[in-house]
């Protein structure tokens, strides 16, 4: 029940004293945005002032704005890969932060193929949950609670000079601020700690199904961090709906379930329940799934998932299994730093907005303008566009992130582009548009068009035998399956038509190019099972001549025409679907391992 307080919000009335506050906080940040940026670069600053990165830069001891923005420069992740090398090979001094690098964040996105490792200070976690504890009480004012969310960690490894590198949410569910949690309404999953934790997916998802099934009455919201985490548990359903209602039946857990923390838990709290087995039974085994969340969990009144940038694609199908409930997007964040929240939860997904909080780092952002080349630099200037503040961004422009962050990054361009949709008292409020070059995305997977490239040119080595090449090509995030998968068009040029490439070859060249792709995807395709094989579509002779008429019928310029290198227009891929004369699947599972390749 909402509380009567002297710090009632604007945001809402807030659900008991401690979100009061936590919602006076926000108002706090957002009111004086200005002032809380500049002191948190002058803390930066300060702190950091010996490190060897800002010495080189000479900056002297200043702290203020305008020395910064004069001597720094601004930096991608490229740029500071030698200092990333020497922490990860054991080199403690102050490189980038005065503070000791805890751990390294293994981001989603890749450098080289490889994950790119972020650099941490143990009190970053204090920041993260800060920003959780904020995020709280906005939940709160929403009123529904409980649910299965399913949280997953995943593996980590250790670097040459002994870091621990691992993701930063397994990070976080492994830290005691996760572990010991005080009691929040928001905090309360079906989950145990022990499912979330265990490091094998499957024993991980199948018991948090369980327990999700078993209190299926109190669950209240049904939830993922991203929309395909949801979707894969929706698949899981489907999968193995015939053993979860066994176990209730019975009341004796899978044996697969071999972790023994997690094994103990869950017998502990499992009973026979012949009715909700029966229950299970009669709802999955229907042909139609249209609505089955609704189904199972007839109390849920919204979804708990992050549906924005590449995760809008999944928003038809979440319509679907959930009979069209409410989707929540909480927050914004990644590796480098959380970045702030939506303040307005159940807005259409169309419209979320993410307000950026202050307090979290230093924020400036690079005017982003549709003709710029992929630098940002608009070459056409003597000078590159000047870096903006975080309050005198504009309503209806867009930018790209740039960071200063207590962990040492300077100036590091974040690679998201974001259009200013509105001010929280003098905090600006963000439309995520998209990462910066990502071609093909189906999890957390980044895929750009150089990797593409390389990889069908990899792959069509194997045509040679054939006496065959690729003289045109295209790819599509097929997401109307769950996992979704990587389609790749092929126009093929063969010379021999007696020995033009048979299944087993293209098939070998699905595989090919799935080696070629970056770690993070071969590791949704090996350990997460997030990727389904990737599928090569062999098209007709001419398909891309006419993907071309058709673009100049649309009024493309012949002289500048290119051919896209995805497609995600309807008419476009009917017509090249038309086209098709036959479909390739990977046969197996590329390689991949937890270890770094460099
Ligand atoms: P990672 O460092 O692997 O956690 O990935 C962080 C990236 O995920 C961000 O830079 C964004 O590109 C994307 N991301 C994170 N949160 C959101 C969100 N709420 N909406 C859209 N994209 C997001």
């Amino acid at each position: 029940m909402a509380v009567d307080s002297p710090l009632s919000s604007p945001l809402g009335p807030p659900a008991c004293e401690k979100d009061a506050k936590a919602l006076q906080f926000i108002e706090e940040m957002t009111r004086n945005a200005e002032s809380v940026q500049q002191r948190v670069l002058a803390e930066i600053l300060s702190r950091n002032a010996q490190t060897e990165y800002l010495t080189r830069f000479q900056l002297n001891g200043a702290t203020d704005r305008e020395t910064f923005k004069s001597k720094l420069p601004v930096i991608t992740y490229e740029d500071l890969q030698p200092e990333i090398h020497r922490i990860a090979n054991g080199d403690r001094s102050a490189i980038l932060s005065a503070h000791p690098i805890s751990e390294l964040l293994t981001s989603s996105g890749t450098s080289a193929g490889e994950r790119k490792l972020m650099p941490t200070i143990k009190e970053e976690l204090d920041r993260r949950q800060l920003l959780y504890s904020l995020l709280m009480p906005v939940m709160n004012l929403l009123g529904q609670r409980q649910g299965p969310i399913f949280l997953f960690v995943k593996s980590e490894t250790r670097t040459p000079g002994g870091l621990l590198a691992r993701p930063v949410l397994t990070s976080y569910y492994k830290s005691d601020h996760f572990k010991t949690r005080p009691y929040d309404p928001y905090n309360v999953y079906t989950s145990p700690n022990e499912a979330i934790l265990c490091p094998d997916s499957f024993q991980s998802m199948y018991t948090q199904m369980l327990c999700g099934l078993l209190d299926r009455h109190q669950v209240l919201r049904l939830g993922a961090v991203f929309a395909s985490g949801l979707l894969r548990a929706i698949r899981f359903l489907q999968l193995n709906w015939r053993q979860l209602a066994h176990d209730m039946e019975t009341g004796s857990l899978n044996l697969k379930i071999t972790d023994p923390l997690l094994r103990e838990c869950i017998v502990k709290t499992l009973k026979p329940n012949p009715e909700l087995a029966q229950f299970v039974r009669h709802e999955c085994s229907k042909d139609d799934w249209e609505g089955i969340i609704v189904r199972i969990w007839p109390n849920t009144k919204y979804l708990d998932v992050i549906v924005t940038g590449a995760m809008a694609q999944y928003i038809p199908t979440l319509d679907y299994y959930s009979g069209g409930l409410p989707l929540a997007c909480t927050m914004y964040a990644s590796s480098e730093c959380y970045f702030g929240l939506n303040l307005n939860p159940m807005c259409k997904p169309s419209e979320v907005s993410y307000t950026i909080m202050p307090n979290m780092a230093y924020f400036e952002f690079f005017p982003h303008e549709p003709n710029l080349d992929s630098t940002g630099f608009d070459f056409t200037c003597e000078l590159p566009p000047k870096l903006v503040d975080l309050v005198d961004v504009e309503v209806g422009k867009e930018y790209e992130l740039v960071i200063t962050t207590y962990a040492g990054l300077c100036r590091y361009r974040v690679g998201d582009i974001l259009r200013v949709t509105g001010f929280h008292n003098s905090a600006p409020q963000f439309h995520f548009v998209r990462r910066k070059n990502v071609l093909l995305s189906i999890d957390s997977d980044k895929t750009d068009e150089a990797e593409l490239q390389t990889a069908v040119e990899n792959a069509s080595h194997l045509l040679r035998e054939h006496n065959a090449s690729v003289v045109e090509y295209t790819s599509h995030a097929d997401t109307k399956t769950i996992p979704g998968h990587y389609v790749v068009y092929w126009e093929l040029l063969v010379k021999d038509s007696t020995n033009s490439p048979d299944n087993d070859t293209l098939e070998q060249c699905c595989l090919a190019m799935e080696e070629s792709l970056n770690s993070v995807y071969r590791q949704g395709r090996v350990a997460d099972n997030s990727i389904g094989p990737l599928e090569i579509r062999v098209v007709k002779n001419g398909t891309f001549e006419e993907l071309m008429d058709y673009a100049i019928s649309r009024g493309a310029s012949i002289n500048q025409y290119k051919v896209p290198r995805c497609v995600n227009f309807t008419p476009i891929m009917e017509l090249l679907d038309s086209r098709v004369v036959s479909a390739h699947f990977s046969p197996a599972l590329p390689h991949w391992s937890p270890e770094r390749s460099q």
